[in-house]
């Protein structure tokens, strides 16, 4: 798995869990989002009912999931977890759906990713309460009402785009979840070093964090290859030297760039000049598919302004240059 990944794999999702704040108070960063939420369910709350269904958006790695799980134990439900590729029929998602209680928190991550059918069961429901459960085929199949009891559905989505706008507008209150800023991703870093008992020093913590892509995922996954370095060739403490040695080894840069990252701003400035280069070409010229060219380097390499999409193919900023420590060619005079 590559270090500066925003998803979570398998594993990984077992350590987060230690690391995730437990109420809107312990959450970093997202101040709005925060402000915003706290009324909703404090209003709810008051009311006695479920509040609103609520849409999380924004790149992976920055807190949905830590969100759901907080709206949940906010209302003091349990949640119930769900994926919109997990659910392939509609009759998956009527299942889910018969088993909740009144005032349940359902949480469908990804859920632009569910099947078009099971969409359309989730408009009725989360609208009326109802879902009509079509049992048989063809002109012999008969649609059964049922019945559920109020909840709220939390759902989650990196592509708010993709999601069709009925199930847009179903949503009460929708929070868009941005990138953070380096002070912010520093304070997560020293509340996780706490919980995992580690000790760091504040330059060790920044560097972490300036390091991380502005993303809480990847700052609490280069803290714990810092821990390891630390325990195994230092004294232990994460101080910046450490910090710095550790995350060189492992190819992540003061900007937060990896191997792959540099290779496409190097192949694009030393071989094509700094572009326009079309993508299928810089992929070939850096050993990888055009997809992980496109999907993986890409958006973080636009994203920090050292690579521009052109009609004519990609280019590279006079920003790209000066991180390979390179002069950007002069511009032509008019
Ligand atoms: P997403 O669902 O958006 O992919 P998660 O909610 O799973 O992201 O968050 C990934 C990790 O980052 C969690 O382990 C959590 O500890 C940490 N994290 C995310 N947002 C914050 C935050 N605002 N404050 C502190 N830690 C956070």
């Amino acid at each position: 798995q590559r270090l500066t990944d925003a998803e979570a794999d398998g594993d990984e999702r077992a350590v987060e869990a230690a690391l995730r704040p437990k109420t809107l108070d312990e959450v970093v960063g997202q101040a709005r989002v925060r402000d915003q939420l706290g009324l909703v369910l404090e209003a709810a709350r008051r009311r006695g009912r479920a509040p609103d269904h609520v849409l999380l958006s924004g790149p992976p790695g920055l807190g949905k999931t830590t969100l759901a799980m907080i709206i949940a134990a906010e209302m003091s439900t349990p949640l119930r977890l769900t994926s919109g590729p997990a659910i392939t029929h509609a009759g998956d998602l009527a299942a889910i759906l018969s088993g909740l209680n009144e005032g349940d928190v359902l949480f469908v991550d990804e859920i632009h990713r569910m099947s078009r059918p099971a969409e359309e069961m989730l408009y009725m429901a989360m609208e009326d309460f109802r879902v009509d459960v079509v049992i048989g085929k063809g002109p012999g199949a008969t649609a059964i009402p049922l019945e559920i009891p109020p909840f709220t559905l939390v759902g989650a989505t990196t592509r708010v785009g993709l999601l069709p706008g009925p199930l847009r507008d179903r949503f009460g209150f929708t929070a868009h979840l941005e990138f953070y800023e380096p002070h912010e991703l520093d304070q997560i870093v020293h509340r996780s070093a706490g919980l995992l008992g580690v000790h760091l020093t504040s330059e060790g913590s920044k560097e972490i964090a300036s390091r991380s892509r502005g993303t809480p995922r990847i700052a609490n996954r280069l803290l714990r290859r810092v821990r390891d370095y630390a325990q195994v060739r230092a004294d232990g403490v994460l101080s910046l030297p450490v910090a710095q040695a550790a995350l060189d080894l492992f190819e992540v840069d003061e900007s937060g760039l990896d191997r792959l990252d540099r290779a496409v701003l190097d192949v694009l400035c030393r071989r094509f000049g700094g572009g326009p280069v079309g993508i299928s070409t810089l992929a070939v010229a850096v050993g990888e598919e055009r997809e992980t060219v496109e999907e993986v380097a890409e958006p973080f390499l636009v994203r920090m302004g050292m690579l521009a999409r052109t009609p004519r193919g990609r280019v590279a900023t006079p920003a790209a240059w000066h991180h390979l420590g390179l002069t950007p060619p002069a511009l032509p005079t008019v």
